[in-house]
């Protein structure tokens, strides 16, 4: 029996192909799940119950994905010009503004202040969020495979980044007060591995951020799920997961969740004028937009969850310094990010 194949969204195909693929297994507890639908890409998606995780049942090899991240999706992703003008622009951005972001003042006030922690941030691309943290008193380093991207960050920002795998930048960089995950662990093809190597960086009673697109929104049922927009942009992804999945998660690496929370819509900005594949595709865009903007915001507590007042204005604000389109937008609209704050127990 052929399974659904799902509409493209993004005009961003990777390179991969349906052929030379390899077989994977749930990558948090190695079960064989059957396939549920194809993504645009050709890639098979299944769901494990066990896990509240989708994920890619087959995938290009790690060697493939190597060369594509330090390659090619740091090409589809790069700004168009790179010089010390942006690196200026970029700082007094990232001072300005990162008071407003949400993902900083959740830490804040979990950390109890930033103000001399060390943070690391994991896949930092440009640094912008490390600029942000910077500006809050942390001090602060990186990592990216992306070599343009790292030398940007160290000669014109002059900030500590590390080019290579992360557990070869361990002595260079020590261990952390804090380790940053955000938009990186959908990516990786052994997400567990990714966040071993994290948490050896961070010391006991450190915190943990991950933030990534919420699979949860998705269901579990897959005549559901192929409606949700995740599966259809950003084909990079490996893996989705939902609330459930991170408390797994969370439990199999030895961590307290301290806060779990979704929220907010996909960076969209731009995918209006990457060419929609179909006519569908762009009704798709619309229908949910119009969705997005009478749905409310999803908050799931759990124990110790911890918020900040007035975090909706400022989480206002963040949306509306995207673009200006998207300024009509709500970041409390919708569930399309998951967003969740870890302890390492001590
Ligand atoms: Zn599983």
């Amino acid at each position: 029996m052929s399974l659904p194949k799902l509409e493209p969204l993004d005009a961003r195909m990777p390179p991969w192909t349906a052929k030379h693929l390899q077989e994977r297994h749930c990558p948090l507890c190695e079960a064989t799940n059957a396939p549920a639908l194809l993504r645009p890409d050709g890639l098979p998606l299944a769901y494990c119950s066990a896990c509240a995780l989708w994920y890619l049942v087959a995938t290009p090899s790690e060697k493939a994905l190597g060369e594509y991240y330090r390659e090619g999706y740091w090409i589809s992703t790069r700004p168009s010009s790179l010089n010390q003008d942006r690196a200026n622009e970029m700082r007094q951005n990232a001072a300005r503004f990162a008071p407003q972001d949400i993902r900083l003042q959740r830490l804040n006030v979990i950390a109890r202040s930033l103000v001399g922690k060390r943070l690391l941030d994991v896949g930092c691309g440009l640094g912008y969020f490390m600029l942000q943290a910077q500006s809050l008193g942390a001090h602060v380093a990186g990592q990216d495979p992306a070599p343009e991207a790292v030398r940007f960050a160290q000669t014109c920002l002059h900030l500590n980044v590390c080019e290579d795998m992360l557990e070869n930048c361990q002595d260079h960089l020590g261990s952390f007060d804090v380790v940053v995950m955000s938009d990186v662990i959908e990516h990786p093809l052994r997400p567990l591995n990714l966040l071993h190597r994290s948490l050896n960086m961070l010391k006991p009673g450190g915190l943990l951020l991950l933030w990534t697109p919420n699979g949860g929104a998705a269901g579990a049922d897959p005549a559901v799920a192929r409606d949700w927009v995740g599966f259809r942009v950003d084909l990079e992804h490996m893996q989705y997961f939902s609330p459930a999945a991170i408390i797994r998660l969370s439990n199999q690496c030895n961590l307290a969740v301290e806060h779990l929370e979704t929220l907010g819509f996909p960076d969209f900005a731009g995918i209006e004028q990457r060419p929609a594949s179909s006519r569908r595709g762009r009704q798709g865009i619309l229908t949910w937009r119009r969705r997005l903007a009478v749905s409310v915001m999803q908050i799931r507590t759990i124990a110790n969850l911890r918020t900040t007042a007035g975090n909706l204005y400022q989480a206002l604000a963040m949306a509306a310094l995207s673009s200006e389109k998207r300024a009509t937008l709500d970041v409390r609209s919708g569930d399309y990010h998951l967003f969740s704050i870890m302890r390492k127990k001590t």
